[in-house]
């Protein structure tokens, strides 16, 4: 279910399951799992999952069957594209997808017979940053350096927190022994985060940054390091272009230029500047909270230029790339998909595209905005932008305006209520798995196939067999596909996923390439191996592996350059000061939206609460557990107040992925135990000026006391 790809020991009685466990003989995982993996079998088992598709009659479903329902789908797609043209038709495809190989193989071939430019995914609610960095400085946007965790001997992180996420963009299962054997080998780690995270309580040092201000800390650092001749690219400097342009852009930012505004002493920051780069080896590291603020782009783009400058990309111990069985790097240049940005703007706002798809903060507005493109129809698939982009509340009420919606999508959720169809694929036990993009960016080189535990029911379908399903029809009745195309289709369709993935395996770079016998990669070797292959550890790969031209580290990109001047009239600009910035939080028994139908995890005490600093609470006479209103521009709920010195005063948190109280969802449990949605007081208006990344962290808010019950307010 999430990035840390843990090998699981599932003991089954027929169909009955009767334990789940870690795969103690996992060559990756070793046999850590976390509570989400038992719960694979409330998910499998649970009453609540559509196991066939339905269509609304009215405020009521009636259950359909395939041919059927995938007929409707197509039908009506292409009925509102030709009233309206190609584009008046979206996709939005939800983070599930990522995990789903199937899924990721079809789901390209459904857009390609779509035609659509309107493409949205979660991308822009959470990586869009790191992709866009490795874009400019690499040359392609799948380039992602991990953090060498396990040499490392000081790991900095920044708006993130590991040990609850699992590891993300750094697969890393069982990352807290592997943060805890940092430690004891002497290494340091370092946490950035306005609040005390329970990574950050492991740390040796917490910074707790004011929110949205790690562009400035960044920069602060950097100046340091040249200033103090700390700067030391090493055998990088002979292919990087622009360390001295990057030295003369961090000139004016010294620690005690960004001190008030970050919230950190001066001292502080270069403690750690000097640190940084006087430690063996070092990799800085950051996500969510540091790619979904205001200045999102320039953050990860600095975050690479730190590792650069001190030496620590691309070797043992800091930053480094991956070597995986399918080189998906490789693939997505032989289709001509390095990546692109700002090849147009958003039609309402003008907001830039991102490798063909808009920012999910412009969706609402599109659907709602006449002219010509208008949205008209939507296709989710595992997705839930409801819960999961800013401003949720204005994107259900513009669902509820479209022509046509269908989903993909095990449940009836907050999102695929509001379709006419809803076509739900087998369990993650019916499938087979193989993780195409977590591999790629794993702290070490591995490859694991799992066929799956259960056949499927007679008439369930997975994601695949819906994509390509709907694609065909789509294809072939709306005409759009050349003939080249189609057999390619065909061609995907009779080969499966299955023989589609064993041909990236014997292509890849371990692979046996198309030989019946022999060394190297294919589906049947790793069918041999159910604990996983080891592939040896990360090994340095630069310059060969970059793709920008003369393959050189653009240290100094002209758009992440231009966008400083936004960053240094917002330093200029009087301080705002005073009010409160919300950030968001993960729980270890959560999984974005997925999991809260499972009673084992959402068991206990209360997780979606409000986290306020005692002198936050006692500046606005509030109290632990008394209901508070959180109020945005853009909305405002009631939650619970839990007061705690583990934040930052003038932040507070609320956790992502909770809102489950909305009319029309089949989610029994989650509906018990609702939360409400950080989503319904994120900001649409608010996203990153540069790459439009909506602005997650730092969400201007107030909080009063809940003026009446929030079952009445709903
Ligand atoms: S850490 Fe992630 S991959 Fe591992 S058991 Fe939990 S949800 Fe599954």
């Amino acid at each position: 279910m999430c990035e840390a790809m843990c090998g699981l020991a599932i003991e089954v009685d027929g169909e009955r399951i009767l334990s789940i466990r870690g795969d103690e003989e996992d060559v990756f995982s070793h046999g850590h799992i976390c509570p989400k993996a038992v719960a694979l079998a409330d998910l499998h088992e649970d009453p609540d999952r559509l196991r066939r598709p339905v269509r609304r009659r009215g405020s009521d479903w009636e259950e359909v069957g395939w041919e059927e329902a995938l007929d409707l789908v197509a039908d009506r797609v292409l009925e509102v594209q030709r009233t309206h043209g190609p584009h008046s038709v979206a996709v939005y495809q939800g983070n599930p997808t990522v995990h789903n190989y199937g899924a990721i193989l079809f789901g390209q071939m459904l857009l390609r017979a779509l035609g659509t430019r309107s493409r949205y995914s979660a991308t822009s609610v959470d990586q869009l940053p790191h992709q866009l960095a490795a874009l400019l400085m690499f040359g392609h946007q799948l380039l992602l350096p991990v953090p060498d965790v396990d040499r490392t001997s000081f790991l900095l992180v920044l708006g993130a927190n590991p040990l609850v996420s699992n590891g993300s963009m750094m697969t890393a299962a069982g990352i807290e022994r592997r943060l805890r054997a940092l430690r004891a080998r002497g290494g340091r780690l370092v946490v950035v985060d306005p609040r005390r995270t329970e990574t950050a309580a492991l740390a040796d040092t917490h910074l707790a940054v004011r929110p949205g201000t790690d562009a400035l800390l960044l920069l602060a650092l950097l100046q340091v390091l040249f200033a103090e001749g700390l700067a030391r690219p090493g055998r990088l400097a002979a292919f990087t272009d622009g360390l001295s342009e990057v030295e003369g852009l961090a000139r004016g930012f010294t620690p005690e230029r960004v001190a008030d505004r970050t919230g950190l002493a001066a001292a502080d920051i270069r403690a750690l500047a000097r640190a940084f780069a006087a430690a063996p080896s070092a990799a800085a590291y950051g996500r969510v909270g540091l790619s979904t603020q205001e200045f999102g782009g320039l953050c990860q783009w600095l975050l690479v230029v730190l590792n650069v400058v001190t030496g620590n990309l691309d070797r043992p111990g800091g930053a480094m790339f991956t070597r995986p069985a399918v080189d998906l790097v490789a693939i997505a240049d032989r289709i001509g998909q390095r990546g692109h940005f700002a090849k147009g703007a958003s039609r309402v706002r003008g907001l830039p595209e991102f490798g063909g798809e808009w920012p999910a903060a412009v969706l609402a507005e599109e659907i709602e905005t006449p002219g010509k493109g208008q949205v008209r129809a939507l296709l989710t698939l595992a997705g839930n932008p409801v819960l999961s982009t800013p401003n949720g509340g204005r994107l259900e009420r513009a669902l509820a305006s479209l022509d046509f919606m269908a989903a993909v999508d095990p449940y009836l959720n907050e999102t695929s209520r509001h379709a006419q169809v809803v076509l739900p694929p087998v369990s993650p036990l019916e499938r087979d798995h193989y993780d195409l993009v977590f591999h790629a960016l794993a702290v070490r080189n591995t490859a694991k196939y799992s066929p799956p535990l259960f056949a499927p029911k007679a008439d369930g379908r997975e994601d695949w067999q819906i994509l390509h399903g709907l694609a065909e029809r789509i294809a072939s009745r709306g005409g759009r596909r050349g003939l080249g195309s189609r057999l390619g289709s065909l061609a995907a369709g009779r080969l499966g996923p299955r023989g589609l993935l064993d041909l990236l395996l014997r292509l890849g770079p371990h692979g046996r390439g198309l030989r019946p016998w022999g060394r190297g990669l294919s589906l049947r070797a790793l069918e041999k191996a159910p604990h996983g292959l080891d592939l040896g550890e990360l090994e340095p790969a630069l310059p060969a592996a970059l793709r920008t031209s003369g393959r050189r580290i653009a240290l100094a990109p002209p758009l992440l350059v231009a966008d400083l001047a936004r960053l240094r009239s917002r330093l200029d600009a009087p301080d705002p000061g005073g009010g409160l910035a919300l950030i968001g939080r993960r729980d270890l028994r959560s999984n974005n939206s997925w999991m809260h139908n499972s009673a084992r995890l959402v068991k206990g005490r209360e997780r979606c609460t409000l986290l306020m600093n005692p002198s936050d609470a006692a500046a606005r006479g509030l109290a632990d557990g008394e209901r508070v209103r959180l109020r945005s521009r853009a909305g405002a709920v009631d939650v619970t107040l839990a007061v705690t010195d583990d934040m930052r005063p003038g932040s507070v948190s609320l956790p992502h992925g909770w809102g489950h109280h909305r009319a029309g969802t089949r989610l029994s449990i989650a509906g018990a135990r609702p939360g409400e949605s950080v989503n319904d007081v994120t900001d649409e208006l608010e996203v990153d000026g540069l790459c439009g990344t909506a602005v997650l962290s730092g969400v201007s808010v107030e909080v009063t006391p809940a003026a009446v019950p929030a079952d009445v307010v709903r």
